[in-house]
């Protein structure tokens, strides 16, 4: 992708412009640019980061996004193709269904989460994993730590990132230095959705089908009259006898 501001001050990027999931209406969307800095303040700033705003194509929100400066022309200033995206979308859980403490811890991971805090929110995946434990017990434990061996059967997930994600849930702080592996984006990604689904499976999934089986209870009709059975046991005693 070649993404330029060019000596007209117009925004370029060829050739099918910036697209990402927008942090306010969560939608994959086509993004247009609103408001970049002019070509000849940044000729004469250089400045190492540019800043455009955007607006989002669905919701019409603004969407801010830095790009690390790549080279200043003659004719435009070019702009390199990883932007930093300053706001990213909420990542959403239904909380209620976990216990309170691994709630709270859990809620705060989601919230580094989203602002690209990855090792923060490795952090704070292994304080809600801890909690859990706690909250479990030892058989509580091994349940997740078999929900993880599905997920990387289901998932296919590699050595390497099964060992990072393990270290991150399972490690604890007398481990060897460091105590839990550096994350970049891409690992913090798998092990978001490791953390989705295991909580899924271990407290939503069992909430949600004992509530839908009350639910069925309540709204199924109970019969006019009971059926008489055809043979009453004192029947078939007597028959046996
Ligand atoms: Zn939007």
């Amino acid at each position: 992708m070649t993404i330029s501001i060019d000596h007209l001050d117009e925004f370029h990027a060829e050739p099918h412009g910036i697209s990402l999931v927008c942090p306010h209406c969560q939608t994959l969307t086509h993004l247009t640019a609103q408001a970049a800095p002019s070509f000849a303040t940044l000729s004469h700033l250089r400045p190492k980061n540019i800043g455009v705003v955007f607006r989002c194509d669905a919701c019409a929100e603004p969407v801010f996004l830095k790009f690390a400066a790549k080279a200043y022309a003659p004719q435009r200033v070019e702009l390199s193709g990883n932007f930093t995206e300053i706001e990213r979308p909420q990542e959403t859980f239904p909380l209620t269904y976990l216990p309170e403490e691994a709630a709270t811890l859990f809620k705060e991971a989601l919230g580094c989460y989203a602002a690209s805090c990855f090792n923060a929110f490795a952090a704070m995946c292994r304080r809600t994993a801890q909690s859990l434990f706690r909250e479990l017990g030892e058989a509580g434990k091994l349940g997740l730590f078999d929900t993880l061996q599905e997920i990387r059967t289901l998932a296919a997930l590699d050595d390497a990132t099964l060992g990072t994600v393990r270290s991150v849930l399972f490690g604890n702080d007398s481990d060897p230095w460091p105590h839990q592996p550096m994350l970049d984006a891409e690992s913090a990604g798998v092990l978001l959705e490791v953390m989705r689904d295991m909580l899924y499976q271990t407290f939503v999934r069992k909430e949600r089908l004992l509530q839908a089986m009350t639910f069925r209870r309540f709204v199924t009709p109970a019969p006019a009259f009971a059926p008489a059975p055809a043979f009453t046991p004192a029947d078939i005693f007597a028959r046996e006898s």
